[in-house]
């Protein structure tokens, strides 16, 4: 199989030194496997995505060095090809058009949050007849989830992940106003550009069990899932500006070399026995997922300013 990776930012911001890691390891996987590391840009919030950050984005991964092997893929152009996979899927029955209504979302939400658990989507829309539609109310499209059973993922970072079926309920893929939803968009990209290996943040594993659930009902293999934590400052919170700089463009301004970068954010979350620096020839030599830890990489600002 030849390995292909990708990075796949929301450009909301600058580059973020925890999605420059999560870059880099998409990048030395990749490179270590002679494969293709791609580049999606995620700019469907037309909103919060700026010209700017893009710009930022792209530039922050040049300067670190990680090059990608094809044109960036922009997934708002891509809206219409996620809307007919939809569509797909409503002719063979695996997805339905639910007309619930807000109040009646928001009667489901109020009764979850009584009951203190996350909102579930009750399935009411899942075997109606659409002749009992009401007329003028512009329905969402739903995927119709398997309600029994488990969804399993072999993550390669977190092991074998399991989740009952009944705990997820039939997620969105279309909006009332027709567009996909993140959850669409990224499962049809990732197929659509033959991703085979999905190296990302552990925010995102409750996602992979949609998108693997996603995945089956279209008929198409799931990637390999690897969820590496989360960065975390030194007194074990979630890194936040009080531990030190989050852009790396801060960095870059504050004079370090990339390399300096690079080997450090390298070495939050992946080790190589007691190797302080690692040239970056050498760590597309060993980089493996399996040395990638399970607990939080604790970043010190302290120590990456001694390298
Ligand atoms: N765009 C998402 C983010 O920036 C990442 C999606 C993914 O890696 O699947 O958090």
């Amino acid at each position: 199989m030849t390995v292909v990776t990708r990075f796949a930012p929301s450009p909301t911001g600058f580059l973020h030194i925890g999605g420059a890691r999560t870059a880099l390891f998409n990048w030395l996987y990749a490179r270590h496997h002679n494969g293709s590391f791609l580049l999606r840009i995620e700019d469907t919030d037309r909103k919060r995505s700026t010209e700017p950050a893009i710009q930022a984005i792209l530039d922050g991964l040049q300067w670190l060095g990680l090059d990608w092997d094809e044109p960036p893929v922009y997934q708002s152009v891509r809206a219409e090809r996620h809307a007919e996979v939809a569509r797909a899927l409503l002719e063979v029955d695996q997805a339905y058009y639910c007309y619930a209504s807000q109040e009646e979302l928001e009667e489901m939400r109020q009764k979850a949050k009584q009951e203190g658990r996350p909102m579930r989507y009750d399935g009411r829309w899942r075997d109606r007849d659409p002749s009992e539609a009401p007329s003028g109310v512009p329905p969402v499209v739903r995927l119709k989830a398997p309600q029994e059973g488990e969804t399993i993922i072999k993550d390669e970072v977190q092991g074998k992940v399991r989740v009952a079926n009944e705990q997820l309920d039939d997620m969105v893929l279309l909006r009332a106003d027709g567009s996909p939803t993140y959850m669409l968009s990224v499962v049809v990209d990732d197929h659509d550009m033959g991703i085979t290996h999905v190296i990302r943040g552990d925010d995102h594993l409750t996602n992979a069990f949609r998108q693997t659930q996603l995945y089956r009902a279209i008929g198409w293999e799931p990637p390999i899932f690897a969820h590496i934590p989360l960065i975390h400052g030194p007194d074990g919170a979630k890194m936040s500006k009080r531990h030190g700089a989050l852009g790396v463009e801060t960095y870059r301004e504050m004079g370090f070399l990339p390399e300096a970068l690079r080997n450090y954010l390298l070495r939050l979350g992946w080790a190589h026995g007691d190797e302080e620096v690692i040239p970056t020839e050498q760590a597309i030599e060993w980089f493996d997922l399996d040395a990638v830890g399970r607990s939080a990489a604790r970043f010190d600002f302290a120590k990456l300013t001694n390298l």
